[in-house]
């Protein structure tokens, strides 16, 4: 009976973290009181870099981490073997501890998987902090043991209840298609890659976001035909150039943005000029992007892009039969020895902003573009300082963007956010390596932290006029 309620409820919550009234009455004896002080939900990327900081604000504090995963790492733990991080590692992970030589390397799956179990081995040995994996939060402090479903723990927290789950990560590997496949179809994650490059004489990737990329690099530089290789991109991206999210330029280039925002007449004003520039990039040339999301390609990796002339440009796949592909704006048949290789997980998705801070729960969520975990060790700095709840809520939610009108309100409220961290703790912004602006020479940090400042209300008259600063 319990178990079936446990069931229920769980299902219920499972895409939602909100506190849950739950009938204290229906548990049963066997539940375990522990009290700590944080109850972080959620062992990714963000709930570690959240951990940390706390940790080094205030050391006696206790932390309780839980995840429905067996590991910490969060999404990563399912992704592709081929994956690295799109970003340099010397502004990724959490803030107390370098990741790789802390430079321009893009750390692979291994390298960030080994990184988060010494980050988690040196937060434990403090005494101060647990993690229990396979443990699904269920609301009001309650967490359910999954190898074990009707042992339920009763937390009591002293604090707060940290969600560090919001973002709801997708992979393929660990996500159903959303649409139809007929039976006999041939299709797997992009994980399976490495043992099916060499088994097909054709590959058809769905999806151009940045596993889709990554696909495409994938079976290139292995050595099958470009002209083999079918791709489905409901839609083109504007991109960074990866040469330009580099230590010594991304805070450069930032403001370049913004200050191309202060003058644009529309969105696309600005990837328009920023191509010009290097420091954006698109696919085809001859076609103007309406999607933006913050992904990165190298310049090497683009020029491997390009050589797949068979773009499937006609709307996203309903279906998939034996003999066909059923698009939205298309219906096109395929050769029978085809390997479909899905991306489409919505990786990253644009999700509707949350206070970050009400009464007895943090709601981890990006507060600075496209930068999850910064934004979670800058939450946890906030949480510790001295500032009424109302100021901290000054700070405004960045949703992750999806299209390219997201961007000007994007770089805006990143501005109003990072002016406002300056007036609170200028010292710790300065020194906090998952601040990319932290790498610069101290001269240069002041210079760009004054210009942001100096754009700071032209960005958002810029938004307003544009008409969606909400
Ligand atoms: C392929 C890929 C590459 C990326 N590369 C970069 C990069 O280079 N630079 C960058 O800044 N960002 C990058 N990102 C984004 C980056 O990983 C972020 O750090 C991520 O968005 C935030 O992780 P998270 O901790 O919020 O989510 P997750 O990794 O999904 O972690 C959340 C955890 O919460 C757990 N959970 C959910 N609900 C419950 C519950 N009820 N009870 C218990 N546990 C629960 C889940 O099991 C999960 O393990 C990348 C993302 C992807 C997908």
């Amino acid at each position: 009976m319990l178990l079936e309620w446990l069931k229920k409820v769980n299902n219920r919550l499972r895409n939602n973290i909100t506190l849950h009234k739950i009938d204290m009455a229906n548990l049963n004896t066997q539940d375990t009181n522990i009290t700590t002080d944080y109850l972080i939900i959620g062992a990714g990327a963000m709930g570690m870099a959240f951990a940390d900081e706390m940790h080094t604000q205030n050391p006696n504090i206790t932390m309780t981490i839980i995840d429905r995963r067996a590991n910490i790492s969060g999404h990563w733990n399912n992704a592709y073997s081929f994956v690295g991080l799109h970003q340099p590692a010397a502004f990724y992970g959490v803030n107390s501890s370098v990741l790789g030589n802390g430079s321009t390397d893009l750390s692979s799956k291994k390298e960030i998987l080994t990184y988060y179990d010494k980050v988690l081995k040196k937060l434990e040995n403090s005494g101060k902090v647990k993690f229990l994996g396979r443990h699904n939060y269920l609301g009001d402090g309650i967490v359910q043991d999954l190898e074990n479903p009707d042992r339920v723990l009763n937390f009591k927290v002293n604090k707060k209840v940290v969600n560090a789950s919001y973002m709801k990560v997708e992979v393929p590997s660990t996500s159903t298609p959303k649409y139809k496949i007929d039976k006999g179809v041939n299709l797997k994650p992009l994980n399976a890659l490495p043992e099916e490059y060499d088994k097909w004489k054709n590959f058809c990737v769905i999806g151009n976001g940045k596993t889709g990329m990554d696909a495409i690099v994938y079976l290139v530089r292995k050595g099958v035909n470009p002209d083999n290789i079918y791709w489905i991109t409901p839609g083109d991206c504007w991109l960074f150039n990866r040469d330009y999210v580099q230590v010594g330029d991304l805070s450069r280039e930032v403001l370049a943005h913004a200050k191309l925002l202060t003058k644009a007449k529309k969105a696309d004003d600005i990837f328009l000029n920023m191509e010009k520039r290097g420091s954006i990039v698109r696919i085809n040339t001859n076609t103007l992007p309406t999607n933006w999301r913050c992904a990165t390609i190298s310049p090497s990796e683009l020029a491997d892009l390009r050589k797949i002339k068979n773009v499937i440009n006609k709307g996203y796949v309903n279906r998939i039969t034996a003999t066909d592909i059923i698009l939205t704006q298309e219906t096109i048949p395929y050769e029978k020895n085809t390997l479909f290789v899905d991306c489409t997980a919505n990786g990253l998705a644009k999700l509707k902003k949350e206070p970050v801070f009400s009464e007895n729960l943090l709601t981890l969520q990006p507060v600075l573009f496209c930068q999850q975990v910064f934004s979670a060790a800058v939450i946890a700095k906030l949480e510790v300082t001295n500032i009424s709840k109302k100021n901290k809520n000054k700070i405004i939610p960045i949703p992750h963007p999806e299209k390219v009108e997201d961007w000007p309100r994007q770089l805006a409220v990143s501005i109003n956010n990072l002016l406002i961290f300056h007036r609170y703790f200028p010292m710790w912004m300065f020194n906090a390596r998952l601040n990319f602006m932290s790498h610069e020479p101290m001269l240069d940090y002041f210079k760009y932290a004054l210009k942001a400042m100096l754009l700071s209300k032209k960005t958002k008259k810029a938004v307003i006029r544009l008409g969606n600063y909400v």
